[in-house]
C-alpha cells in the first residue's frame, strides 16, 4: 500500500499519521465495494462485498467517527470500525463503538412506536403509528403555545448528539423548554472555567504537553474518552508527564507518573497550594498574568487603599493564600507535601505547555466542586498555558458549530422549573429538582419528551421520578425518545424508537484536540438505498422496523403545529430551496455544508463532489487553522470596521459599542479578550459578589459536604464514591450491548483491605451501605486500589425492569419487585437476576453472568449546589455487613426523609428577588437555550 500522508486526504493539521499507520483500514477509493473473505467459512475462502458508509458513534459524546460495512448481498450492516479519516478518533474507537452492532441487532430492541394501553407503570403497551403520535402531541402543544402556556413545554435531554439543532427547534416554537442533564454531570466543572473565562469547558492539547494534569479519568472513561486518551499517551511518548488525582486507582491513574489519590474535596487546597508554590518561586507567566487577568478590578474592589500596581497585585495573591502552604494541603488531601511542591514545580516549568483538564470527578462529587476547576484554570492562568500549543483552550476555540439557515428570534418567556430564583447563576438547568417544583405546585407540564434521558435511574432520588411520571395532573403527555428500554420509558404515555449511531442525522464537533472539525452521523442504511436508486422519504423507511429519527420528528412536528404557517413556526421547516415546501432533513443540512463551513465546498468541488456528498464520503471534515484559528484567540486584536462608533472606558480599559464590551485595551492596543464582563481572566468576580457569594469573589476553597470533619470512621462512616465509570460502558445505552455486558457486568463496592478487616468482610460478602435516605445491598471488592476510608461504587449498573420479558433489555437487567408503602417508603427487591434467554439471536441462551449489579442511585438525595446548581454526588455513608434477611440488590429508600434533604440544601441557597437591575440572571451567563435580553428581567 502506497504511504499517502492522511492530510492529504482531509487533515489539514498536519497531523503524522499516514494510511500505511492505518493499513488494516480499505482506503476510501475502494468503499463503494470492499471485498473481505467470510471467516466463518474458513478454511474456504467465500468472498463478501461491502459498501462502506461513514457515521458517528453516539455511544459518548466525543462522536468519534465509525465505518457501517453494510453487506451488499442482504443490504444489512456487518460491522462498524472506526474511520481513520475523522480528524478527532483518527480511527480509533473504544470498545463501545464497534459495539454500535449489537445495539442495531439486539433482539430486545423497540422497533416500532408504541402508546401506553393501561396506567402509567402499568407495562401494558400497544403499537401505533407516527401519524398518531405526531397528531397528539401536536395539538398538545399548539394548544399551550396559543393559550400562552409557553413554559409547560419541555424538551428533557440526557445525550444531545448534535450541536444546536433543538435549540433552534424550541426557538422556532417560542417555548422556554430546553432541560439537560448537566446538573448530574458537568455544570459544576463548567460553573468554574465559565467564571473564570466566560466559556465552560476545557480543551487540552494533550498531544502537545510538556506536563498534564487530570483530575478525572480521562484515559479511561472520562471526556474525552478516545480521542483525547490518544492524545494523552502521544504527549506521554513525547516525553510529557502525566499526574492523575483520583482517589481510585483508574486505569488512568494506573498509566500516569504520579497517581495523587487526594482526600476527595481536597483537590482545591492541592491546587491553589500548586499555585502559592509557582507565585511564590516565580514560576509565573508574568507577562501574560499582567495583561490578561483582571488584577486591576481586584485590588480597585479588594484593596482601593494600596498601591493599584502588579507588583502588589502578586503581594496580595502570597498574602490571599499564605494558608494554602504545601503541608497544610498535605494534611487535607492525605497526599506527602514533597510531591505537591515538585508537581507544582513541574507545572511551572511546563509553562505554557501545561495541559490540564477536570471533568466529573472532584467536580461533581463535592459541595463547591466548581472551585476545583476554578482552582485548576488558576495553574493554567499563572503558566500562560490559555490556548497555548501544548496548553489548554476554552472549548469554544476548538469546536466548530456551524450556523444553519434561518435562526429564530429568541423567546421572550424564563421558565423558573428551569431557572428558579434561589438559583440565579447556576450553570444549566436545576434539571434534578423538577419533581420537587412539580409536587410544590410550581407549575405543570403539558407535553413532555425525555430523550435519550433515564432520570428514574440515572438520577439521584429516581422514585420521586417515578412519583412525577405517574401524576397526571403534574406531566400531562411523555414520549419517551428512545432507542433502547429504559425505566423511564416505562412510566411514558409513548415510546418512541429513535435510531443508533447507524441510523440517524446528526451533525457534531467536540473540543478533541487542537482543531476544529465537524462529524456527519448518517443512517447508513437510508445512504444506501438512495445510492443504489431506492428514494427514502422519511429515515424510519429505511431503518429496522419503525425506528426513526428525532430530526425529520421535529421537523413533521413542527408542521403539524403550525400546519398554516400562522403561528410563525412554519417558516423555519421550510426548504431553503423551494419556498413554502417542507424541509426535507437533507436540504437541512445540505445548506449547512455549502454555506457554514469554510472550506469544505472547494474540499468537495476538487473531488468533483457536492459538499453534502463529500460529507456522506467521508463523515467528517476539518476547518483549516487559517479558516478557524484555534489558538489563543484572546489575542486577536479588534478591527478598524469593529472600533468604528466604539467607546472605550478610561476605567477599565472595555472597548464599547453599543452599550455591550466588545473588546479590551491592553497597553494601549485593542483586543477581543474573552467573553467576560472585563473581556479578561476573571480571577475576581464582582458577578459572584454581586450576586450574593462575596466570599467566592476569588479561588477558595468550599468545604465539601464529605471533607473528613463530616465523617467519623469510628461510627462505621465512609465516604462513598458513586460516580465512577467503567470504560466498556454508557450509561442507559449499553443495556443492549452484549459484547459490553459480557466484558463488564457487575459493580461491586471498593473496599481497601484495611477497612475490610474492620468490618469483617471478603471479596464477595454481601454489605450494606445506609445514605442519608436508604440503603442498598451490594458485594463487597477488597482492593488496594482505592483509599482507606472511602468506597466507591460505580453508577453503571443495576438495571431493572418490572415484568419477565419486556421493559429494560435482559442482556442488562434484573428483574424486581418494586413497591411504595403507605408512609411513602419504597422497596425493591430483586426477582431474579440477568438469566439467559431466547431470541433470534443465540448469544442470548449463553448468557453468563447473573447478578447485574446495584441500583444506587435510588438511595441518593439530591444534594444540589447553591452556587453551580449541581448534584453533589459524593455520599457520607455507613458500611456493614448485610443484616440477616438481606438480599444482594435490596434497596430501601424514604422519600419522606428525601424530601427533607432537598429542603435543607435548597435552604442554603440566597435567591437574589429584589435586584435593582431586575435581572434573574447575569446577562453575560450563558444558557444552553437563551431567550431574549427581556426575559432575563423579572
Ligand atoms: S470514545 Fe468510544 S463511545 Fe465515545 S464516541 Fe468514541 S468510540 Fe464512541
Amino acid at each position: 500500500m502506497s504511504e499517502i500522508p492522511l492530510k492529504e486526504h482531509i487533515a489539514p493539521s498536519g497531523e503524522t499519521m499516514t494510511v500505511r499507520d492505518l493499513a488494516s483500514c480499505p482506503p476510501p477509493e475502494r468503499w463503494h465495494d470492499w471485498m473481505e473473505y467470510d471467516a466463518q467459512a474458513w478454511p474456504r475462502k467465500v468472498e463478501r462485498h461491502y459498501e462502506i458508509i461513514p457515521t458517528i458513534c453516539f455511544n459518548c459524546e466525543a462522536a468519534c467517527g465509525l465505518l457501517a460495512y453494510v453487506d451488499k448481498d442482504n443490504g444489512r450492516v456487518k460491522k462498524l470500525e472506526g474511520n481513520p479519516y475523522h480528524p478527532g478518533s483518527r480511527g480509533r474507537n473504544c470498545a463501545k463503538g464497534p459495539a454500535t452492532i449489537n445495539q442495531v441487532n439486539d433482539p430486545e430492541r423497540i422497533l416500532y412506536p408504541l402508546k401506553r394501553a393501561g396506567k402509567r407503570g402499568e407495562g401494558k403497551w400497544e403499537r401505533t403509528t407516527w401519524d398518531e403520535v405526531l397528531d397528539t402531541f401536536a395539538a398538545k402543544i399548539r394548544a399551550a403555545i396559543v393559550e400562552g402556556r409557553r413554559d409547560e413545554v419541555m424538551y428533557h435531554v440526557g445525550r444531545p448528539g448534535h450541536d444546536g439543532y433543538m435549540e433552534r427547534v424550541l426557538g422556532a416554537w417560542g417555548v422556554d423548554g430546553h432541560n439537560s442533564h448537566t446538573n448530574v454531570c458537568s455544570s459544576s466543572a463548567r460553573f468554574g472555567y465559565h467564571i473564570w473565562c466566560g466559556m465552560d469547558r476545557p480543551s487540552p492539547d494533550h498531544a502537545n504537553a510538556r506536563f498534564i494534569l487530570l483530575i478525572s479519568s480521562h484515559l479511561e472513561t472520562g471526556h474525552y474518552f478516545n480521542p483525547q486518551a490518544q492524545r494523552i499517551i502521544e504527549g506521554k511518548m513525547k516525553g510529557a508527564k502525566l499526574a492523575v488525582m483520583d482517589p481510585r486507582l483508574s486505569n488512568t491513574a494506573s498509566m500516569a507518573d504520579y497517581w495523587l489519590p487526594t482526600w476527595p474535596g481536597s483537590e482545591t487546597a492541592v491546587l491553589l497550594a500548586m499555585a502559592r508554590v509557582i507565585l511564590a518561586e516565580g514560576l509565573y507567566n508574568r507577562e501574560f498574568v499582567r495583561r490578561w487577568v483582571n488584577w486591576q478590578e481586584f485590588l480597585a474592589a479588594e484593596h482601593p487603599q494600596e498601591p493599584q500596581t502588579f507588583e502588589h497585585f502578586i503581594e496580595a495573591l502570597l498574602d490571599l493564600y499564605a494558608q494554602y502552604t504545601p503541608a497544610f494541603a498535605a494534611q487535607e488531601s492525605g497526599l506527602a507535601a514533597e510531591g505537591i511542591v515538585d508537581i507544582a514545580r513541574q507545572i511551572g516549568h511546563a509553562g505554557s505547555a501545561f495541559a490540564a483538564h477536570t471533568w466529573r470527578a472532584a467536580t461533581a462529587g463535592n459541595l463547591g466542586g466548581w472551585q476545583v476547576s476554578r482552582a485548576l484554570w488558576f495553574l493554567s492562568v499563572l503558566t500562560g498555558s490559555i490556548g497555548t500549543p501544548g496548553g489548554t483552550a476554552p472549548n469554544a476555540w476548538n469546536k466548530f458549530v456551524p450556523a444553519p439557515f434561518l435562526k429564530p428570534s429568541p423567546g421572550e418567556v424564563w421558565n423558573e422549573l428551569l431557572f428558579p430564583p434561589e438559583y440565579p447563576l447556576a450553570n444549566y438547568e436545576m434539571s434534578i429538582l423538577l419533581p420537587y417544583f412539580l409536587r410544590e405546585g410550581r407549575g405543570k407540564l403539558a407535553a413532555y419528551f425525555t430523550r435519550v434521558y433515564n432520570p428514574v435511574w440515572t438520577n439521584p432520588d429516581g422514585t420521586a421520578w417515578i412519583e412525577m411520571l405517574t401524576n397526571e395532573q403534574q406531566i400531562e403527555l411523555h414520549a419517551a425518545l428512545t432507542p433502547v428500554w429504559s425505566e423511564t420509558a416505562w412510566y411514558a404515555d409513548y415510546v418512541l424508537p429513535m435510531g443508533v449511531a447507524s441510523e440517524r442525522h446528526d451533525l457534531m464537533s467536540q473540543e478533541t484536540h487542537a482543531a476544529r472539525w465537524i462529524g456527519f452521523r448518517q443512517p447508513v442504511l437510508r445512504v444506501y438505498q438512495e445510492r443504489h436508486g431506492h428514494p427514502v422519504q422519511y429515515t424510519y423507511e429505511a431503518n429496522p422496523g419503525e425506528v426513526w429519527e428525532e430530526d425529520e420528528f421535529w421537523i413533521e412536528l413542527s408542521w403539524r403545529i403550525d400546519p398554516d404557517g400562522s403561528l410563525g413556526i412554519r417558516k423555519y421547516f421550510e426548504s431553503p430551496y423551494h419556498p413554502g415546501e417542507k424541509l426535507s432533513i437533507l436540504e437541512y443540512y445540505r445548506w449547512i455544508f455549502e454555506n457554514s463551513v469554510p472550506g469544505l465546498p472547494e474540499a468537495a468541488a476538487k473531488e468533483r463532489l457536492t459538499p453534502l456528498e463529500y460529507m456522506q464520503k467521508y463523515g467528517a471534515f476539518e476547518v483549516a487553522q487559517e479558516q478557524a484559528p484555534v489558538f489563543q484567540l484572546h489575542e486577536r486584536a479588534l478591527k478598524p470596521a469593529d472600533l468604528e462608533q466604539a467607546q472605550v472606558d478610561e476605567q477599565n480599559g472595555l472597548v464599547k459599542r453599543n452599550g455591550a464590551a466588545i473588546g479590551v485595551l491592553i497597553d494601549g492596543k485593542a483586543y477581543e479578550g474573552f467573553p467576560t464582563p472585563s473581556r479578561k481572566l476573571e480571577f475576581y468576580s464582582a458577578t459572584l459578589k454581586d450576586w450574593g457569594w462575596p466570599e467566592y469573589s476569588v479561588p477558595g476553597v468550599t468545604t465539601s459536604h464529605v471533607h473528613p470533619s463530616h465523617i467519623d470512621h469510628t461510627r462505621g462512616e465512609y465516604l462513598l464514591i458513586p460516580t465512577f465509570r467503567l470504560p466498556t460502558l454508557i450509561h442507559t445505552r449499553s443495556g443492549n450491548a452484549k459484547w459490553l455486558y459480557e466484558i463488564s457486568n457487575a459493580n461491586p463496592v471498593w473496599i481497601h483491605p484495611v477497612d475490610a478487616e474492620r468490618i469483617g468482610v471478603q471479596t464477595g460478602d454481601l454489605l450494606r451501605v445506609t445514605t442519608e435516605i436508604g440503603h442498598y445491598v451490594n458485594r463487597a471488592w477488597v482492593t488496594e486500589g482505592i483509599r482507606p476510608g472511602i468506597v466507591a461504587c460505580s453508577h453503571h449498573f443495576g438495571r431493572w425492569r418490572l415484568e419477565t420479558s419486556s421493559g429494560v433489555d435482559r442482556w442488562a437487567s434484573a428483574l424486581v419487585e418494586l413497591k411504595r408503602a403507605e408512609d411513602g417508603a419504597w422497596r425493591m427487591r430483586h426477582r431474579e437476576g440477568v438469566l439467559p434467554f431466547e431470541s433470534d439471536d443465540p448469544d442470548s441462551a449463553r448468557i453468563f453472568w447473573r447478578e447485574g449489579g446495584v441500583h444506587q442511585n435510588l438511595t441518593f438525595p439530591v444534594h444540589p449546589d447553591p452556587i453551580s446548581g449541581m448534584h453533589c454526588w459524593h455520599q457520607k455513608v455507613t458500611v456493614t455487613p448485610a443484616r440477616e434477611g438481606d438480599r444482594y440488590g435490596d434497596v430501601f429508600v424514604d422519600t419522606t426523609r428525601a424530601y427533607e434533604v432537598y429542603q435543607k440544601w435548597l435552604a442554603m441557597t440566597r435567591p437574589q428577588p429584589e435586584r435593582a437591575d431586575g435581572l434573574r440572571r447575569p446577562l453575560w451567563m450563558i444558557r444552553p437555550y437563551r431567550p431574549a435580553t427581556s426575559a432575563f428581567k423579572r
